[in-house]
């Protein structure tokens, strides 16, 4: 899952993002709303955390953009705690949920991992799918058979993007967007070595090659065959 972190505070948005990397996000981010604005439209965010306070552009301008562009990216909006009304224009101008300052960095994962999670239409704690649970928390997998195995930080990120888009041909490039953040040099190669990986922990049937186009991860339980 990538993000972008919209947030003029340098402090702020290098302390969070350190903390978003190591819960498994690739993370970019944007200090000014002009820029935010740029790349919420050019790169395919999984979820964008949005100061209101921004500037050159505010946040709230960004937001109404981005959907009168039918740019429908999950929005977490970052507000002035006490401030109802940025709320409210925040939730008016097509925000999915906000955030007061100052935060507890566990309530922003919380919201994010809601957030991700609504939006791919998946319920409860974990990400589940094909008979497999992804623990965000601790970056497990545990499989049909109830053995739990421990994911490296790239194939948690590449399983949890399978999982939340089951059934669909995602292409290489569309897979290293969004595993990897805009600094990583984008090796589409490298994609493949991870889906070996994950194949090995979780079945080659789980994961199929359309050759040519990308891989196709099966949200079914994969029927083993008798
Ligand atoms: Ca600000």
């Amino acid at each position: 899952m990538r993000l972008l972190l919209a947030e003029d505070d340098p402090e702020l948005s290098q302390n969070l993002r350190k903390q978003l990397k190591k819960q498994g996000f690739a993370v970019d981010i944007a200090d000014n709303g002009v820029d935010a604005e740029f790349m919420g439209n050019e790169e395919p965010y999984d979820t964008v955390i949005l100061d209101l306070g921004l500037p050159q552009r505010s946040g709230l301008e960004v937001l109404k953009n981005w959907r009168k562009q039918n740019n429908a990216v999950p929005v977490i909006v970052l507000t002035a705690r006490d401030a109802w009304h940025e709320r409210v224009d925040g939730f008016k101008a097509g925000a999915d949920d906000y955030l007061g300052k100052p935060f507890h960095f566990e309530e922003l994962l919380m919201r994010t991992q809601a957030l991700l999670r609504r939006h791919h239409k998946s319920i409860g704690d974990n990400i589940e799918s094909s008979g497999l649970t992804l623990d965000e928390e601790r970056q497990t997998v545990t499989l049909a058979t109830g053995v739990r195995v421990d994911l490296t930080g790239t194939e948690f990120r590449l399983l949890r993007y399978f999982m939340l888009n089951p059934d669909k041909i995602l292409t290489k490039t569309r897979l290293t967007e969004h595993v990897y953040d805009q600094n990583f040099d984008k090796d589409s190669n490298l994609i493949e070595v991870y889906v070996r990986h994950l194949r090995q922990i979780i079945g080659k049937e789980s994961i199929i090659t359309k050759r040519g186009q990308g891989y196709i991860f099966k949200g079914k339980s994969a029927s083993h065959p008798i």
